[in-house]
């Protein structure tokens, strides 16, 4: 069985390694966290904005033109379709429902590219709450336009100017923010990480996903199980959202695809999964990059998603177990499988989404599978990249 125990623990990978000063909020979370989405008032708040205002159920598309080129049956599920473009709106959604019923009245977040502090900001305008996104001085002059995005939605950006001036320095004003203010103030976090309850309840909110695939699938096959689930893994939590009702169906093949950088060896990489050795990051015990006296190793992607030293403790434990496969794709190889698909069914992806699409190139299916790609998020975001690349790509 995979499952969370009430530790946190999937096997051996995750648990709550947090500083002393952080205990109270940690444990007001894991101790009403389930009680609170169990709520029939919170479910029913949640399905309705999920429909209503994320624009829920995401088709699950049957990609005829990729199917007769790869020679089997794909699916795509369209998580690129939600309002902000992303899954990342699923789990916001859920947590600042939890936020208010836990009687917050000030929400904070830490963004890397910008994309989880565009959903953040995004439900604090729907629910008229103060919010505030921590987010390295470097990355605010790479991502612009996702800061004035956020500065649209009413939230105020703070520079984080400590270390690289990026994520991880961005992540430490936010725990220092939230040790600061433990009563008023709920911490959304962004991904399947961090230390429990998170990633048990990202995974919950992401869940979703799974979930319509499974009736999805049976209106359209007959049968609720793929026989391949394939999903692109930075933190892991579209991934999470994918696999989740398949968890425990072992004739279900999951397929988790990590950003291979310039190349595995190339010491500019995100392969957690290959380059990473047991260790606690960000509050859990999971696999990260790290050297041998344990400092962080700064990861690389071209895509900012997946450009993470570590995967969250569910995948850690996927991986080990070899209940999931890890593929790991390179950047010219996913900017290769954007312009494929783009040309092949008119669907521009995200630069983290192109990583699953280029696994169907390297791995072993037969021509009868049922095969769900999560297309994670739209490339709009990524169009200067995309532009950038474009003349080396095109045939
Ligand atoms: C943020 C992001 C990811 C990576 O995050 P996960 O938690 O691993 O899902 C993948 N795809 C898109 C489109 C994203 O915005």
């Amino acid at each position: 069985m995979v499952a969370v125990d009430t530790h946190g623990y999937y096997g051996e990978f995750g648990g709550a390694f947090i500083p002393e000063m952080l205990y109270p909020n940690i444990e007001e979370l894991k101790t009403n966290y389930l009680t609170i989405t169990n709520e029939p008032s919170f479910e029913k708040e949640f399905r309705q904005l999920l429909k209503d205002y994320v624009g829920r159920p995401s088709p699950l598309y049957y990609a005829q033109r990729l199917s007769e080129h790869y020679q089997t049956n794909i699916y795509l599920k369209r998580e690129d379709l939600n309002h902000t473009g992303a899954h990342k709106i699923n789990n916001t959604i859920g947590q600042i429902l939890l936020a208010q019923r836990l009687g917050k009245t000030r929400i904070i977040a830490e963004t890397g590219a910008g994309q989880h502090g565009v959903a953040t900001a995004t439900v604090c305008a729907l629910m008229g709450i103060q919010c505030i996104v921590y987010m390295g001085a470097v990355d605010i002059e790479r991502q612009a336009p996702n800061v004035q995005r956020m500065k649209m939605l009413g939230a105020e950006v703070r520079p984080a100017h400590s270390g690289s001036k990026t994520l991880k320095d961005a992540t430490n004003e936010a725990i220092r923010d939230w040790i600061n203010n433990p009563v008023d103030t709920h911490y959304i976090i962004g991904s399947v990480v961090g230390p429990h309850p998170y990633p048990d309840m990202v995974a919950r909110f992401q869940s979703v996903i799974s979930e319509e695939m499974r009736w999805q699938l049976k209106e359209k096959t007959g049968r609720e199980q793929p026989d391949i689930v394939i999903a692109c893994v930075g933190g892991g939590s579209n991934a999470a959202g994918a696999f989740y009702h398949y968890l425990n169906e072992e004739s279900v093949r999951l397929v988790a695809v990590e950003a291979a950088g310039l190349g595995i060896d190339s010491g500019e990489s995100a392969a957690t999964s290959v380059l990473g050795s047991k260790g606690v990051i960000h509050g859990s015990r999971t696999l990260l990059m790290q050297t041998q006296d344990g400092q962080i190793v700064e990861p690389y992607s071209i895509s900012a998603g997946l450009d993470y030293p570590g995967i969250g403790p569910l995948h850690a434990h996927l991986i080990a177990t070899g209940r999931a496969e890890a593929i790991s794709i390179t950047d010219d190889d996913a900017l290769k499988s954007a312009y494929f698909l783009s040309k092949i069914e008119g669907i521009i992806p995200a630069l983290e989404t192109a990583h699953a699409f280029a696994a169907l190139d390297v791995m072993k299916y037969r021509k009868e599978d049922q095969i769900v790609v999560c297309l994670s998020g739209r490339g709009d975001k990524d169009l200067n990249t995309y532009i950038k690349h474009f003349d080396r790509f095109k045939d």
